[in-house]
Formats: structure tokens, sequence, C-alpha cells
């Protein structure tokens, strides 16, 4: 049974991570920033607490040795999927919030593995479309070939700018450490869009709600109403899908050091705010922001995610429609 250190275990991607890897039968660590979220997970799994799934505390990923004794499990870890790291677009520094934890978690991440995990195989990166996409050419089509041109000096200029450059500087960071250091294996990593879909982490209130199912919720709530949410990203996948393709990206022989663009099936046209709506709500009757894209979608292409990991990809109603679902119980 291959045994899985998985980082972020309370965040919403990471929950469905660690469900589809329990189901498919792997045995799984995964870190968290306190005992109570620790153990709201193993309260959740009350048929693998203690044997094929356990936690270990991690308060901050940006710590030097953060993750030392993480890595040091018995047995050993074969895989490590790294999925901690700042999503959100409040942030008034942008070297201390989002870049610092990215980037320094994740080396630290690595130098923790080459110092005290040998066993380790491959270590799956979750990574973003904010590394991939350039803003500055809206209709190109684009792929696991492409990188975002953000400099060292644009990643300091608001919010969406930090978080690209946290995304872009952590991957080309790994990408040098790798080849330098890691010498137990090849690292791959999972590169998406916006992620929506149904919420399977505790959650006390809709305040907490992950950043990219937030747009969902203020179309729920009725806040949207007059402004309905500017579209960020036209690219979207299903946080299931995206799931599996984590645990697939560590299973396959020959996913190893690749990089894997992971894109749902929607078409071009129906990937704004706007068109979530009729699905969401009928709340919202605002018009303007959140319309569709006026410059045109980014292109995108995933086949080599549907060629090497053999990745199917729900359609945009269905995301939409088990997000709402998941939520409703907040708002009853
Ligand atoms: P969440 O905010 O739900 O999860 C983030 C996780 O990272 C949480 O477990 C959080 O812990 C943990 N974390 C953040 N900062 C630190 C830190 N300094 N030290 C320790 N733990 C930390 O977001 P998502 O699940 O949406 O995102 C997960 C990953 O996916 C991130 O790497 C994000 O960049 C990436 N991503 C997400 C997209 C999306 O649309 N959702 C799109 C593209 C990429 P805690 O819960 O305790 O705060």
């Amino acid at each position: 049974m291959p045994r899985i250190l998985l980082t972020g275990g309370s965040g919403f991607i990471a929950a469905h991570i660690l469900d589809t890897l329990l189901q498919r039968g792997h045995s799984v660590v995964t870190t968290v920033r306190s005992g109570i979220k620790g153990q709201r997970i193993l309260d959740a799994y009350p048929e693998n607490a203690g044997s094929t799934l356990d936690y270990v505390n991690v308060e901050d990923i940006e710590q030097p040795g953060a993750f030392d004794k993480a890595v040091i499990s018995e047995p050993p870890f074969d895989f490590v999927i790294h999925t901690a790291s700042p999503y959100h677009f409040k942030s008034q520094d942008n070297q201390k919030e989002l870049l610092g934890p990215a980037v320094n978690g994740t080396i630290g991440l690595l130098e923790s593995i080459v110092k005290n995990a040998p066993s380790v195989k491959r270590v799956v990166i979750t990574s973003s479309s904010a590394a991939i996409l350039d803003p500055s050419q809206p209709t190109k089509v684009y792929s696991e070939a492409d990188w975002c041109p953000i400099t060292k000096e644009q990643a300091l200029l608001g919010p969406a700018n930090g978080y690209r450059a946290s995304k872009t500087f952590a991957k080309s960071s790994t990408a040098m450490l790798s080849l330098g250091c890691i010498g137990n294996g090849p690292h791959g990593d999972v590169t998406r869009p916006l992620v929506l879909g149904p919420v399977l982490h505790h959650l006390d209130s809709l305040a907490q709600l992950n950043t990219s199912n937030q747009r969902i919720r203020d179309l729920m709530t009725g806040a949207a109403r007059d402004a309905c949410p500017p579209t960020g990203n036209h690219l979207f996948v299903d946080v299931r899908d995206l799931a599996m393709g984590h645990a697939l990206a560590a299973e396959r022989p020959d996913a190893a050091g690749r990089r894997f663009f992971m894109v749902g099936a929607a078409s071009p046209t129906r990937r704004s705010p706007r068109s979530w709506l009729p699905i969401a709500t009928s709340h919202w009757q605002g018009a303007g922001a959140g319309d569709y894209p006026s410059q045109g979608s980014y292109g995108f292409d995933n086949s080599v995610s549907k060629r090497v990991l053999g990745m199917t990809y729900r359609p945009l109603r269905e995301s939409v429609a088990d997000a709402v679902t998941s939520l409703q119980r907040f708002l009853a």
C-alpha cells in the first residue's frame, strides 16, 4: 500500500485529494496547522483514522525546517503531494503573505525530503494556471509549455500579481532545485485554473469559504446582486477531477517529471460567473463585471493530461450545481 504525505489537509482541494487517495487504497498522513483541524479530518474518516490516515502539525510552511519531522514516517513515505500555499486576493504585503510561504514553503519541503526521506519516489506539486497564463495574451492557446512572464518587480504590485508570482516563482525555484538536489526521483506538477465544486472540508460558516468558491457563494447569497464578481480567469476545473489528477500524477510511472495543465470541458463562452447564474440562483439582477470575456477567453490544450493520465473532465454545470448543493446547508 503506497504511503503518501499530503500537505495542507484542511484546504478545499486537499480534502478532495485525501478522499480520492483513501478510496484508492493509499495510506495518508496530512499536514495541518493545528490539532483541532487534524482531529476534524480523522473524525470524518473513522474507519481510516489511526490506521491508513493520520495527521502531523506543520504550523507555518515557511519556517526553516518546517517539514523536517513531518517527512519522517514508519513505514516511510513513497510520495509527497504538496498543496499547502496561500490562495487569496487580500494581501497587503505580497512578499510576506504570498511569495514567502509559497516559494520558501515549497523549497523547504523539498530540502526536508532530500535530508530525511530518501524513500520518496516522487513529489507532486499543486501549481496554478497563474503560473502559465499571460494576461497580455488573452486569446492564446496555453499548455504545459507556457510560463507566466511576471517579473520580480511586478510581483509586488497588487494581490493578483502577488498570487500569480507566488505560484510561478514557487515552481521555477523547485525546477532549479530538482536539477541540483533531489536525488530520489523526479517530481511533477499539476497546474490548473479556477477550481470549482462541492466543499468537503470543515467550515464553521460561509465566511471561511475558500477563494475560488466565493464567487458561487456570492451568487447564492445575493451579495453579487449589484456587482457580479469579476471574471478573472475563464478556465475552470472540477475539484474532483483535479483530485483524481493528483492521485494519477503520483501513481503513474509515465507521469514522472511532467507538468500537467488540467482544464475542464466547458465551452469558451460558458466560463464567466454570469453564465453560472442560472445554475446557481435567481438572486442576481445586475450586469457589467462578470460578463463574458470581451477580449476573448484563454485557449487551452489539456491533451497531455488526457493522454498520459487518462483524465476526463466534468462539465461546468455539474461543478457549479454540486458546489451550490454542498453550500446550501449554510443558508437554510
Ligand atoms: P485553501 O485556502 O482551501 O487551502 C490552502 C491550504 O494551505 C490550507 O490547508 C491552509 O491551511 C494551507 N496554508 C496556507 N498557508 C500556509 C502556511 N503559511 N503554513 C501552513 N499551511 C498553510 O485553498 P485551495 O484548496 O483552493 O488551494 C490549494 C492549492 O491549490 C494552493 O497551492 C493554491 O495556490 C492552489 N490553487 C487553487 C486554485 C483554486 O481555484 N482553488 C486555483 C489554482 C491553484 P489553513 O486551512 O490552516 O489556513
